[in-house]
Order: structure tokens, then sequence, then C-alpha cells
């Protein structure tokens, strides 16, 4: 059996992830942190598509739970290991600069930039041991150009970028892949706050993406073809 595990697996991208991975053949382990209702209906999504799921909460932001969840995960399934990561959950809580609290600062920084570090340290060394494996984290165009009110979420997403850049130098030889998904405006939950009509208007494609076309990319990226790609970040924003 081959294992994926998506953080954040309960809505949204997340989920569209989840579904893809499992049409692949993957046995997916759907992380959350609290949405139990949300991440039952993926894992019946994917029943519903032949595949199978395991639901996996815990909070990615918190190390020490993030450890044991999957350290416990390792020990009931000796003969297996998770070949595919992808950090997904995040959270956006957008405010100028001037204005930004400390929570807002901290809690977008522990759930992106530092979850991605604690489930990836858990996870990275099974992969180099099996000499395969695939990481792909999502990001944003945020993090990338930047964008005014998120500098929080901005500096989370481009400090993931650094990990993902010097990760795949690290892994490199060993087949394992660290690679960025940088998605544009994508309607999800959490942007079904935002002015879809005027933001549209900057965005080349004149629309907002799909969680689904974002699952396509990163089907591709887990895949056994796109083996000579590593260290990069790939845009997928309609030409924003
Ligand atoms: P949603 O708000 O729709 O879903 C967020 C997911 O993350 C949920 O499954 C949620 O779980 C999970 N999550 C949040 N915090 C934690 C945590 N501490 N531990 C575990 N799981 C957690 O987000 P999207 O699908 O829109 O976004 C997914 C990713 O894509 C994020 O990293 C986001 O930054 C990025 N992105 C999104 C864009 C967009 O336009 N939507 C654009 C660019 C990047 P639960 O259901 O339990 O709350």
């Amino acid at each position: 059996m081959k294992y994926a595990l998506v953080t954040g697996g309960s809505r949204g991208i997340g989920r569209a992830i989840c579904i893809k991975l499992a049409e692949m053949g993957f046995s997916v382990l759907v992380n959350y942190q609290s949405n139990k209702a949300a991440a039952e209906e993926t894992k019946l999504l994917i029943e519903e598509c032949g595949g199978t799921a395991e639901l996996l909460p815990f909070d990615v932001a918190n190390g020490a739970e993030t450890e044991k969840v999957l350290s416990d995960w390792q020990a009931a399934h000796a003969d297996d290991y998770i070949s595919v990561l992808v950090n997904n959950a995040g959270i956006r809580k957008d405010n100028l600069m001037f204005w930004m609290q400390d929570d807002e600062w901290n809690n977008v920084l522990n759930t992106s930039l530092n979850g991605t570090f604690y489930t990836t340290r858990a996870l990275v060394k099974y992969m180099m041991n099996k000499k395969f494996g695939r990481i792909i984290n999502i990001v944003s165009i945020s993090g990338v150009n930047g964008m005014a009110g998120q500098t929080n979420y901005s500096a989370a997403k481009a400090g993931v970028i650094g990990l993902t850049k010097s990760l795949a130098l690290e892994t490199a030889k060993k087949r394992v892949t660290v690679n960025a998904v940088a998605p544009g405006f994508i309607e999800t939950d959490m942007t079904k706050d935002l002015p879809q009509d005027e933001l549209k208007k900057i965005v080349p494609a004149n629309r907002f993406g799909k969680a689904e076309e974002v699952a396509d990319l990163v089907g591709f990226l887990a895949s056994e073809k796109a083996g000579y790609i590593t260290g990069q970040v790939i845009n997928i924003s309609g030409g924003l």
C-alpha cells in the first residue's frame, strides 16, 4: 500500500488533493484540526470513488502532538511508510502591519511555517531511508510577490519557499523531491469573504481558480514522472 498524508485535507484545496491522490492509488491520510464532519465527508468522497482513507487529526502547529501522532502511525505500520507528504494546512489573518497583533502574526507563522517543519521533519527520514519520497508544500503567490495586508501570511509562505529550496538540496540524492505550489486566488472557504467580482479583474485569466486545478498539479508532482523536478516553486494563478 502506498500512503500519502495531506495536512488540512478536510476542506478546500486539501480535500481536492486527497481525492486526486486516492484516484492515483494512494491510501490517503486525511489530516485536519477541528472540523471532523468535513474530514468525514472527504473520506466518504474518497471511498465513493473506490479509494481508501484514514482520518488523522492533529494540530500541525503543535510540534509535540504532530510528532506523537506520526510516530504512533509509523509504529502501527512497521512495513509501510508515508511516501507523499502534502503540507497544505494554512490560515489567513489579514491586517495591515501597524495594526497586526502578536497572535495574528504567531498563529499564521505557527500553522504554515512551523507546521510544515514539524510534519516534514517527522516523515522525511523514512522517505530518505526508503530512497523515494515526494514533499509538496502549498505556498501562495503572496509569498512570492507580497500582498498588502498579508505581511504575516507572506512571511510564512516565503519561509516555506526557503525551506523547500534548502531541503530539496539535502534530499535529492535519495530520490526525495521537494517542491512548492503557489496558488493565486482559488475558490475555497479561505477566499469566500473576498470580493471575487472585483478581484478577478486583476487576474489575467479573469476568474478564480478551482481547488481541483491545484490538485491536478500536485498529483503530477507526486507521481513517479516528476522525479527530475525538485526545489521549484510552481505558480498556479491564472497569470497573476
Ligand atoms: P481552507 O480554509 O478552505 O481549509 C484550510 C484547511 O487547513 C482545513 O482543512 C483546516 O482544517 C486545515 N487547518 C487549518 N489550521 C490547521 C492546523 N493548525 N492543523 C491542521 N489543519 C489545519 O483553505 P484553502 O483550501 O483555501 O487553503 C489550503 C492551502 O492553500 C493553505 O495553505 C492556503 O494558505 C493555501 N492557499 C490558498 C489560496 C486560496 O485562494 N484559497 C491561495 C493561495 C494559497 P479544519 O477543517 O479542521 O479547520
